[in-house]
Order: structure tokens, then sequence, then C-alpha cells
């Protein structure tokens, strides 16, 4: 069935609200999420890694280095120990003093605004690129991380088996002036109630909608 994706969404929003945390912006402060440079590093240093290390790290990362022209020339050793909580520090390390680097020689001191820039990047892509580009410069991307992959198609908003695809898919479904909601409401929605091992149907807000739970409803019913 096609699914009422406007509707879905001011539910997860409507949730979102309850519990909103003031200042934050994909978990992470506002302040960082608004700076294009900011917010750039902390997505690479997020990659495969827990938000709080994230946050620590960039926290201690930033209170040294907060322009890409202080942190090209930044001693490597110090930076891998700055961001020693995230998993990959040293080659993370390596990567965020070449992009600074980069970005100080090729775009003025400036995070590019298209894809294709940020995704030449090291440890750049698709997704840091989208994220980037949605939240820190208010742009239409739907930024698809692993939360937003897995609950669109389990709702069925999509059938996919990439990122790539579903960002792709989902420009078809999802209203244009929603795209930018779109990861900041399913990363909290992953995070607490569709959770990747065992979601919460009971306590879900768009069950009704959803085509896994509706599916194993069906299983149940036959059994
Ligand atoms: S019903 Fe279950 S699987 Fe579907 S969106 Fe809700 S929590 Fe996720």
């Amino acid at each position: 069935m096609e699914k009422p994706v406007r509707e879905i969404l001011r539910r997860l929003a409507e949730r979102s609200d309850d519990r909103a945390m003031p200042g934050s912006a994909k978990g992470m402060p506002i302040t960082w999420a608004a700076d294009p440079f900011k917010m750039l590093i902390s997505t690479v240093l997020s990659q495969r890694t827990r938000d709080e290390s994230t946050h620590a790290a960039s926290g201690r990362l930033f209170g040294r280095y907060d322009t890409p022209q202080k942190l090209m020339s930044a001693p490597l050793e110090e930076v891998e120990e700055l961001i020693r909580p995230v998993n990959f520090h040293k080659g993370k390390a390596r990567a965020i003093i070449e992009i600074s680097r980069i970005l100080t020689e090729r775009h003025g001191g400036e995070v590019p605004k298209t894809v294709e820039e940020l995704d030449a990047l090291p440890l750049v892509g698709r997704k840091t690129a989208t994220c980037v580009l949605s939240y820190a410069y208010d742009l239409d991307y739907i930024c698809v991380d692993t939360h937003v992959h897995r609950i669109s198609n389990r709702i069925g908003l999509v059938r996919t088996t990439t990122p790539d695809r579903t960002e792709e898919e989902l420009m078809d479904v999802v209203p244009r002036d929603l795209w930018r909601s779109v990861n900041e409401l399913l990363v909290r929605f992953g995070q607490e109630v569709c959770t990747p091992l065992r979601p919460k149907h009971d306590i879900c807000p768009i069950r009704e909608f959803c085509d896994l739970y509706l599916e194993e409803q069906e299983g149940k019913g036959r059994a």
C-alpha cells in the first residue's frame, strides 16, 4: 500500500518533541551542527563509533583546533591522542588533517557545498556529505545512515539493499520539504524504538503503516 509519509513523519516528530533534548541536532551540540567544518569533522569521527565517544573526541579536538587552518598544521600524534576514544583513531587523525589541508588550499578554508566536492575528501562518502549539506547548510538532502536505511525498508517506504538506493527511492516518496527532517527523526526513533535487533512494536506510533509489523501479525494469524 502507498504510505502516508507525511503522517508517518508527523507522528515521529510528535514523539521526538516529547523527548527532545534542547541544544542538540543529530545528537551533536547545536554549535557543532551549525558549523560546517565541525559538522564535517565530527561526522568523520562518528563513523563506526558510539555517540558518547564521538562527542568526547570532538570536544577535545575543537578545544585545541577549531578551524581547518589550525588543524592542518597540528602534529599527527597529538591529534591521535585527542580523538583516541573513537574507533580507527589513527586513520581518522590522518584523514582530518588532510581534509583540513584540502579545505584550506583548494576551498578557501570553507567546506564545499556539493556532494561531489565533499565526496572527494578522505573518509568522506555520500552519507557524510549529505549529512553536512543538510544539517550545516540546510540544503535539501536526505542523509541516509544505517537507521534510515533499516527503518525505511522495515516500514516499506522503500525496497532496497544499499543506503545509496534508499536515498534515491526516498527522494521519490518523501515530500521535498521534509527531506532534511528524515535523518534526525529516524535516527532517534531507531535508537529508542525501531532498534536493530528487537524493534519495540508495542510502543511504536506508526505500526499500523509498517510492513514488517503487518507481515508479522499476518504470520501469527496463520500460525
Ligand atoms: S512497527 Fe516495529 S518494525 Fe515497524 S517501525 Fe515500528 S518499531 Fe519499527
